[in-house]
Order: structure tokens, then C-alpha cells, then sequence
């Protein structure tokens, strides 16, 4: 295959969650960008007009999904995916990037942020990778991405069960890529560094925190979703049909200072 065909995706159907903003809209575009069909899993009171624009203005079907990934059971998530292949035909790509961060001192750290976390960033993550694979198994293979995080190498401030999430997040990248390399399945993940997004606001907004991400980021400047779009057609493509396993910062060198 010629190498720039090796990183199409037409023909190819991808499900990615938390696509209505941020990192997972710019992902959804740039996997339709590159050939795909999305379907674009959301929270409900979510506004899809805006990603499902940009599928579409690429020539690719959009499909939403209004689901709260913490209201969801495993059978839920299951009937997700079954949705995906009725509607759209097959399932090829996995994004898990819905998320969530939240912040507290550890001595005061609450159950329901702990519960509330380790629910949408990894139960979630792994659950519907289990849907996902069995419809890949049967297809003869597929790709799914993990959005993993610096935290998922570092501590972080203030963000335990962010940590723990995204360090599990990492681990059962490992896990499953192990299970299912032979199944023609490659789990990874990108890893992003400090990106300009809702979840990273907080930070953003408090004149100290910012400097201080700014000053260690050897790239100069915060990340913007756009800059993930290049690994996520890469990780979705034939181009990375060996790569199993992989935790891929894209940080503007933060991991490496
Ligand atoms: P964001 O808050 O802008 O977007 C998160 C998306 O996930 C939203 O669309 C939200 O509605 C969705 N979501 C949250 N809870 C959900 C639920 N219960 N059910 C369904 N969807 C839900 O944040 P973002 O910065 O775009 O983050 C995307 C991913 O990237 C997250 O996993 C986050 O942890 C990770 N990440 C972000 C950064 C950063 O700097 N922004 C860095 C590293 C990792």
C-alpha cells in the first residue's frame, strides 16, 4: 500500500465519545477529514450541530448518540455499539475521550468525585471497548484510541481520582493490547499535555497555575485540539498496524523537561 494510503480512513466508521466540544470534536473531524463516518457520543443536554457540521461538510455521515456514560450499564453500552453497526454498517474505530477532572485536596476528597471519575474516565472505557472489540473480532480487527493524560506518568495537583483514572487508563491500554494483537485489534492511546479546553479553564483562568504550566512547557504555548488530529488518524489508520500498546504524549515536550 502507498504510505499516504495507509493513513485513509474512507470506508471506515469510528465511534468517539465526548464529541460535541474540545479534543473529541477535533478528533471527530479529523478522522472525517481523513475518510470516516462518525458517530458522536454525547451527554444529552449537549449541542451536536457544530460537530456533526463538520463531518458532513467533509462528505461523511454523522450519526449522535445523546448517553451519559455514568447512567449507563454494560447492556446499555452494548446496544450503543449494535446502534453504530445498524445504522452505519460496521465499526472500525473506538475514541474513548469523554472525560472527566475534579478537583480537591486529597484530605478532603469526596466519594462522589472519587465514584464519579473512576466511573466516566475507566468503567466506562473499558466497557465499551468490550462492546467494541466483539463487533472488531468479528470483523477481522480494529482500532481503538485511549485519551490518556500526563497524569496517567505524573501526580498531578489536587486531581486523585483524575490520576487514578487516567494511570488505569494507561494500564488497560497495555492490558488489552496484549489480549488482542493477534486479533488484529491495536489499542492505544494518545496522551495529551496541557490542552486549551473547558477541562483545562480552571487552570487557565488563575494567573499563577498558568504561568507556571506555561513556563515548563518547552513548546511555549498550550496545546489546542487541532494538534491531536494528526496521532488520532495515524492510531486509527493502517499506518499504525504494528503499534500495540503505545502511550503517546502529544505535550510540546512537557514529559521530556
Ligand atoms: P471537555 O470537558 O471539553 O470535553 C469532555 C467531553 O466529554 C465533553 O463533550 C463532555 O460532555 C463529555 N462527557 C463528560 N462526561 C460525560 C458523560 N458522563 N457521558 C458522556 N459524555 C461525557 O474536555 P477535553 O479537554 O476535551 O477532554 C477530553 C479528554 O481528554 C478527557 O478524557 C480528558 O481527561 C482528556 N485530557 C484533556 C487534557 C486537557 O488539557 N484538556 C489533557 C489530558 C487529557
Amino acid at each position: 500500500m502507498p504510505i499516504l494510503d495507509a493513513f485513509k480512513l474512507d470506508g471506515k466508521v469510528a465511534l468517539v465519545t465526548g464529541a460535541t466540544r474540545g479534543l473529541g470534536q477535533a478528533m471527530a473531524a479529523g478522522l472525517a477529514e481523513a475518510g470516516a463516518d462518525v458517530a458522536g457520543l454525547d451527554r444529552d443536554e449537549m449541542d451536536f450541530s457544530e460537530t456533526r457540521q463538520l463531518v458532513e461538510a467533509q462528505g461523511r455521515r454523522f450519526m449522535p448518540i445523546a448517553c451519559d456514560l455514568r447512567a449507563s450499564s454494560v447492556a446499555d453500552l452494548n446496544t450503543i455499539v449494535g446502534n453504530v453497526v445498524s445504522e452505519l454498517g460496521r465499526l472500525d474505530i473506538l475514541v474513548n475521550n469523554a472525560g472527566i477532572i475534579r478537583r480537591a485536596p486529597a484530605l478532603e476528597y469526596s466519594e462522589e468525585d472519587w465514584d464519579a471519575v473512576l466511573d466516566i474516565n475507566l468503567k466506562a472505557v473499558f466497557f465499551l471497548t468490550q462492546a467494541a472489540a466483539r463487533v472488531m473480532v468479528k470483523q477481522g480487527g480494529g482500532k481503538v484510541i485511549n485519551v490518556a493524560s500526563m497524569l496517567s506518568f505524573q501526580g498531578g495537583i489536587l486531581v486523585p481520582s483524575y490520576t487514578a483514572s487516567k494511570s488505569a487508563v494507561a494500564g488497560i491500554t497495555r492490558a488489552l493490547a496484549n489480549e488482542w494483537a493477534d486479533k488484529n485489534i491495536n489499542v492505544n492511546a494518545i496522551a495529551p499535555g496541557y490542552m486549551a479546553t473547558d477541562n483545562t479553564a480552571p487552570l487557565r483562568a488563575d494567573p499563577n497555575r498558568n504561568s507556571a504550566i506555561l513556563a515548563r512547557i518547552p513548546a511555549g504555548r498550550w496545546g489546542v485540539p487541532d494538534d491531536l488530529k494528526g496521532t488520532a488518524v495515524f492510531l486509527a489508520a493502517a499506518a499504525s498496524d504494528y503499534l500495540h500498546g503505545a502511550i503517546i504524549p502529544v505535550d510540546g515536550a512537557w514529559l521530556t523537561r
